[in-house]
């Protein structure tokens, strides 16, 4: 069978091999991999199988749902999920070995009807998104202990997430965390997990490491901010295309939409089959380059659905050649993160977006 002409290859040694750089820089107790969004655009069970070979001890994820995918999968590691809908009775979580990352009154109600639920309190500490909130987590903790007293639930687990906006700002969240965890040990809670630290804070402090991190872009090879670009991790997602058709252009030839580019002189372009429906960030019109044969070559005028353009000069390329789009930049190919520079957003953004006509091919 021939390749599939838009191609994601994931290279879950990769993944493996980030997570064990990242326990090295940011090593405690326990490490959580987050898997959410699909593994970040990587295919949620091959990002788990990696993360756990890579020495993670528990997998994250947003929902209930994609627990119970990773669970059907034959993932029997910890899990945790932390993001509920309105209605969620959490029994075919519990009831799956997944624990939960509970924000509300209404979840603590929820779990103590479950059987034997485990739950990490979770708390906004300074974030202002998920997590019971300020005013709330007096009566929130009062009611999870009461509930852990009397058996309904166990309370493994506190956690809450930094905001990235400082090393202040951060470490005043940290206050807020370690108020919580002395109010639980005055009610007679001890939570073994204790966790506030995603991929950013758990290598820029390690005060904020508690007994777990969670990691997440930078297994993936990813960096969570400019400064973190050279942790040694490296990306596990190669986004490549066949050239599908050339053609040369004459001098004031314009390519795709509304001419924003003109040949200034006779030159070779290349047809990509790739576009902002497969993930190619429009916003980076103007800005993007590609590789082809291990040589860096701008993607010119729009970026349109389905297609990308290359401008290859006087150089040799054919129908079937390969391009690479993004991927680990050691032959050249762009970084995700210089894809995320290009659109102005994150890497996160340009992993995650991968379109449905895109085939992941893992190995
Ligand atoms: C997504 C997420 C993470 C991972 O963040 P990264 O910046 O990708 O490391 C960690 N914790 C929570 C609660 C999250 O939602």
């Amino acid at each position: 069978m021939t390749a599939p002409m838009r191609r994601a290859l994931i290279d879950s040694a990769q993944i493996s091999a980030n997570v064990e750089v990242l326990r090295g820089l940011a090593p405690t107790d326990h490490t959580l991999v987050v898997v959410k969004a699909n593994g970040y655009g990587h295919g949620a069970e091959t990002a788990a199988r990696a993360a756990l070979a890579g020495g993670a001890d528990w997998l994250g994820v947003a929902d209930v749902a994609e627990a119970l995918e990773l669970r059907s999968a034959g993932i029997d590691a910890p899990l945790l999920a932390w993001l509920h809908a309105p209605d969620e009775s959490f029994r075919e979580a519990t009831a799956a070995g997944v624990t939960i990352g509970a924000s509300t009154l209404a979840h603590l109600e929820a779990l103590a009807l479950c059987d034997n639920p485990s739950v990490h309190l979770k708390i906004d500490t300074g974030l202002g998104r998920n997590g019971a909130g300020r005013d709330d987590t007096a009566a929130f903790v009062a009611r999870a202990a009461e509930l852990h007293h009397a058996g309904k639930i166990r309370v493994e687990g506190l956690m809450s997430h930094c905001s990235g906006t400082s090393r202040e700002a951060d470490m005043s969240q940290a206050e807020e965390f370690e108020n919580v965890m002395a109010d639980l040990h005055a009610r007679g809670v001890e939570p073994e997990f204790r966790h506030l630290a995603a991929t950013a804070a758990a290598i820029d402090h390690p005060s904020l490491r508690y007994s777990m991190v969670r990691f997440g872009i930078a297994a993936y090879g990813l960096a969570p901010a400019p400064h973190l670009r050279n942790t040694g991790v490296r990306p596990a997602m190669r986004l490549e295309a066949d050239v599908v058709l050339t053609k040369r252009l004459r001098a004031g030839d314009g390519v795709s939409y509304n001419h924003l580019w003109r040949a200034d002189e006779s030159t070779t372009v290349a047809l990509i089959p790739v576009g902002y429906a497969d993930g190619i960030p429009r916003a980076a019109t103007g800005h993007a380059s590609v590789a082809l044969n291990g040589q860096r070559f701008p993607v010119v005028g729009r970026i349109a659905m389905d297609q990308i353009v290359v401008n290859v000069g006087d150089a040799q390329v054919a129908v079937g050649d390969t391009v690479s789009i993004w991927g680990d930049p050691h032959d050249g190919t762009p970084h995700p993160d210089e894809w995320a520079d290009w659109a102005d957003t994150i890497g996160y953004e340009i992993v995650t977006r991968l379109g449905n006509r895109v085939s992941r091919i893992s190995a």
